[in-house]
């Protein structure tokens, strides 16, 4: 499963010849494995570089120190020191000559931000400028940033925006402590919207941040869902593992490692919804985070699909998914403050060959998140879908050598993701922290050249 170039340019023996031959040479990328920390930033150098005019500055200032980094509002001129974390608030930006302040900020500081850095720029949320002029220069802080992404990505350092309303800036933590620690090691040329939409918990802890929760994962007995599950569990949450009745003897061993409750059920029986909304009713009054991680693919180009590939998929991937959440929903049992996270997918993006099938449905869930926001968020509830890129599983191991190969560094990171990295970005947008961000579609593909 390691990767082959990462390997090659490695060893001393083939690293010549692969630098010879020109091939890509992807950073080592680093990761967290352990849970959230206090003050995950402790020792980190960052960088906060604000436009004039601005609002979000003292806020995120404010979330820097709390989570322990030591900040400062330039880098010496004449020092070697690397910006771990490189920050800007660019909400005072509203006309076309006011972009001069993101050449300012990093002109000077491209070769100064340490490898596996974290750049995170923060904009005025577009609906609330007053001026189309306001809103087309907000608007073009995206290109920046992808840009941005796409030059710093053979570094492995991550660029990401936020969008943010005045009055959700203290929403602005959580979001600030993923997009700029290390568990948004796969997330990179995103841009999210932070609003107040949905009311914030009483309480955000930024360690054990699921503690007291109760969490559903589908599709559970592997791959991504695996790795979900068990992430959500070293936060803290008593997992409710999910799969099908076949999968059941390895649900149980992977719910032995972590103490997960495991459940065989198939989402797409007709039965399932009921039984899982008693199941999740009697044994825990509820639930609050629901992963809709089980999904299937038939792939086969249109002309050639049977009906039972195109009906299979819509099943399992699509209606499930609404049916399980209606049901739930209905009966008061996704519990205030919860979180529902979709899988989706780059397909449902920018569509794929061989899955007219697979990318309808995924689509579609980006279609359901958006829709459901606004009727959820009177409840205290968040939703928001995840798309993987090339994400290095059972599944994408199958494929051929150079189809794999090519797959796989297809993004500005030039190698694939792992299962953890989609359980990161899964469980921070599960985490009471992540209360303002709900509607979203969050790619995690290393900025995969597809559909971006
Ligand atoms: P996987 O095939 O390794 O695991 C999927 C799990 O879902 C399996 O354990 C399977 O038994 C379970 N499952 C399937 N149908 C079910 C049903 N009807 N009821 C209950 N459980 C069911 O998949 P993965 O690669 O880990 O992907 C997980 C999710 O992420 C899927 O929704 C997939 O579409 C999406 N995704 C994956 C990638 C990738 O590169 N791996 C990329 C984009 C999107």
């Amino acid at each position: 499963m390691a990767d082959m170039l990462i390997k090659l340019h490695r060893n001393p023996l083939t690293s010549r010849l692969v630098k010879a031959l020109g091939v890509p040479n992807p950073v080592t990328l680093a990761r967290a494995d352990g849970g959230y920390t206090a003050r995950p930033f402790e020792g980190k150098h960052a960088l906060l570089c604000r436009s004039a005019g601005g609002y979000a500055a003292d806020a995120l200032r404010r979330a820097l120190a709390d989570a322990g980094a030591s900040h400062v509002d330039q880098l010496p001129a004449d020092s070697t020191v690397r910006a771990d974390l490189v920050v800007m608030d660019a909400t005072g930006c509203a006309a076309p000559d006011d972009y001069r302040a993101l050449y300012d900020a990093f002109h000077p500081i491209m070769r100064r931000i340490a490898r596996n850095g974290r750049v995170l720029l923060v904009a005025a949320s577009p609906e609330a400028c007053a001026t189309p002029a306001a809103m087309a220069v907000s608007r073009g802080m995206e290109g920046f940033v992808r840009s941005l992404a796409k030059e710093l990505g053979a570094k492995g350092i991550t660029v990401n925006q936020l969008y943010v309303e005045r009055g959700a800036l203290e929403r602005l933590p959580g979001p600030l402590r993923f997009f700029c620690g290390a568990q948004s090691t796969y997330v990179t040329g995103q841009v999210l919207h932070v609003t107040a939409q949905v009311t914030a918990p009483a309480a955000t802890p930024f360690s054990k941040a699921l503690a007291g929760k109760v969490a559903l994962v589908t599709g559970a007995a592997r791959g991504i869902g695996r790795a979900t599950a068990e992430r959500l569990a070293q936060e803290g949450a008593t997992v409710v593992a999910l799969d099908v009745p076949a999968a059941e003897e390895e649900l149980r061993r992977v719910c032995g490692a972590f103490g997960g409750v495991p459940l065989a059920m198939d989402i797409a029986s007709p039965a399932a919804p009921q039984q899982l909304a008693a199941f999740l009713g009697e044994r825990f009054g509820g639930v609050d985070i629901v992963v809709h991680n089980a999904g299937v693919t038939r792939d086969k180009t249109l002309a050639n699909m049977t009906q039972p590939q195109w009906e299979l998929v819509m099943q399992i991937n699509l209606a499930a998914v609404m049916a399980i959440d209606a049901h739930l929903l209905e009966r008061g049992l996704v519990k205030r403050d919860g979180r529902i996270v979709c899988l989706s997918s780059v397909s449902g993006v920018a569509g794929n060959f061989g899955q007219t099938n697979y990318a309808t449905s995924k689509a579609a869930l980006i279609g359901y998140v958006a829709a459901q926001a606004p009727l959820l968020a009177p409840r205290g509830i968040c939703i928001n879908a995840v798309a993987p890129g090339f994400i290095q599983t059972a599944m994408t191991e199958q494929m051929p050598f150079m189809t794999r190969e090519i797959g796989r560094r297809l993004n500005s990171l030039k190698q694939a993701g792992l299962p953890r990295d989609v359980a990161e970005l899964i469980t921070f947008l599960s985490t009471p922290g992540a209360s303002g961000i709900t509607g979203n579609t969050v790619r995690v593909c290393g900025q995969g050249l597809i559909g971006a």
